[in-house]
């Protein structure tokens, strides 16, 4: 095993290669714009320098490891270059962080006060670039604010593939542009440019001055938009800084969507889909129990769902491909033997999405079909003519499409035409307002975190279901169907 030292201390290099990695993987800061664990060495930033003893100073991303050599992390010639390197660095910059969304996680700021902390020492005016320039329908480009680390452009040669992001001109010309003929709206990972961009040059138009991120905490999660089933950060306001004079919407939703570091599941990236589930969660929620279109009392609606149970001779149920694993369970353990059982997709591709990739878009939009189908099989949905009650879990039924005469009992979530429609709807609560587990494809079992208030008049479907065979309820003395 090759040893070197760092600050004069050993530490084993073990598989890594450059003394950035080693130095990161024990623990030792050195800063860094333009190098990414995931992405190719190009040494252009010049800050991550250190000092072989002996051998001078050096970028440590591209300085090869020998067995017994000596590096200093942040000896006097190491902070006078990296002082010199960020001078440069922010010959042009603008120093806008007041109105930056990067304000707060940006490396520039970060590393100016660790080892720059004064005034342009530079008489020359600033040279001015393009602001706003429009990199998609999703990402604005303030060339200003770029550093030209090109972390970006290789992103999308190495990562995503689609090859749309280059540099043009030369010098303080250099601009990050689409390369002819290509756009950014075609690659559907271009969101991860944002995280990984050090500055706060990639903006994202849907984030947009919407939040400063002190005010915002991530809750962990799992992405549902398909059985990849992404480890994300749900980010949303902190307790204190939810205020009164701010729409209660807009104290409680989902800010943003980013991802969430996971070797087994998706390395440190998502797709485009995973970021805009703000929207798909803000869609309008279901929060009253219905009886043929009725409102009544969340009991008084459990109370009827059992008697439906009780009475019905044949019973189907459609198992949601969104339910927690614990749900799933509960759903087995409390009504398994009252239904004939299948699972569904709550949800199908979308027009103009990409359905399926080799990096990590699944076909499946569902995030735990896999666990459902451990449970209560492969088989595609048979409802018999003859089937007096279908129980209807989660979203992606066309109630048109079930026997004529059947009775409904429907769980859902949010405001639909079907809810009035079914003989009884009781809404259950989403993702966000629950913890739980999804198991994705591969079998990788992922937990998520509550983040959001728990609504007024629902359930969580892993509390109703033992409530609908409750002892003393009609459903327990029901047949098999
Ligand atoms: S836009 Fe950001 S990620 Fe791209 S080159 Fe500029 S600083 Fe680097
Ligand atoms: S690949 Fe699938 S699970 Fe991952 S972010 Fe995209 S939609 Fe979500």
């Amino acid at each position: 095993m090759t040893a070197i030292f760092i600050n004069g201390q050993s530490v084993e290099t073990g598989d890594h290669t450059t003394v950035l990695q080693v130095a990161l993987a024990n623990g030792f800061h050195i800063p860094h714009f333009c190098w990414h664990p995931e992405l190719s060495v190009v040494g252009n930033c010049r800050v991550c320098v250190v000092e072989h003893e002996g051998r001078g100073v050096g970028i440590a991303c591209n300085m090869p490891i020998s067995d017994g050599m000596r590096v200093l992390t942040d000896s006097e010639p190491v902070r006078a270059q990296r002082k010199a390197m960020l001078q440069f660095i922010l010959l042009n910059h603008p120093v806008d962080c007041g109105i930056c969304d990067k304000a707060g996680e940006c490396s520039l700021q970060d590393y100016h006060y660790e080892y720059n902390g004064e005034t342009a020492i530079s008489g020359d005016a600033k040279l001015h670039s393009t602001k706003f320039f429009p990199l998609s329908e999703r990402i604005i480009l303030d060339n200003e604010r770029c550093i030209l680390c090109s972390r970006c452009v290789r992103f999308t040669r190495e990562i995503s593939k689609s090859n749309v992001l280059g540099l043009e001109n030369r010098g303080d010309s250099m601009l990050v542009r689409p390369a002819e003929g290509r756009s950014l709206d075609d690659d559907p990972y271009s969101d991860n440019v944002i995280d990984i961009c050090p500055v706060g040059a990639l903006l994202s138009r849907s984030f947009l001055y919407q939040a400063r991120v002190w005010y915002l905490e991530p809750t962990p999660s799992v992405c549902p938009g398909c059985a990849r089933g992404c480890t994300v950060q749900f980010w949303h306001r902190k307790a204190e800084w939810r205020l009164s004079g701010l729409d209660e919407r807009h104290n409680t939703r989902v800010h943003r969507v980013t991802a969430l570091e996971n070797p087994r599941v998706n390395g440190p990236w998502i797709c485009n889909k995973g970021r805009d589930l703000p929207e798909l969660l803000d869609r309008p929620r279901a929060t009253q129990a219905l009886q043929k279109g009725a409102p009544v009392s969340l009991m008084q609606a459990i109370e009827t769902a059992r008697g439906l149970l009780d009475q019905a001779g044949k019973r189907v149920a459609l198992v949601s491909s969104w339910g927690s694993n614990e749900e799933l369970r509960a759903f087995r353990n409390s009504l398994g033997d009252y239904f004939t059982s299948f699972v569904k997709p709550d949800h199908l591709p979308l027009e103009g999405e990409v359905v399926e990739d080799d990096l990590l878009i699944r076909a499946d939009k569902n995030p735990n079909t896999r666990a459902a189908q451990d449970l209560f099989g492969t088989a595609a949905a048979e409802i018999p003519d003859d089937t007096e009650l279908v129980l209807v879990w989660g979203e992606g039924v066309d109630f048109g499409t079930l026997p004529r005469g059947v009775k409904i009992l429907f769980l859902g979530s949010w405001l639909l035409p079907e809810n009035g429609h079914a003989d009884v709807f009781i809404p259950i609560s989403i993702q966000t307002e629950r913890r739980g587990h999804y198991t994705n494809f591969e079998g990788v079992v992922s937990p998520f975190e509550a983040c959001q208030p728990h609504r007024d008049g629902v359930i969580d479907a892993e509390t109703l279901f033992p409530l609908l065979s409750a002892p003393g309820g009609s459903a327990s003395g029901g047949g098999a169907a």
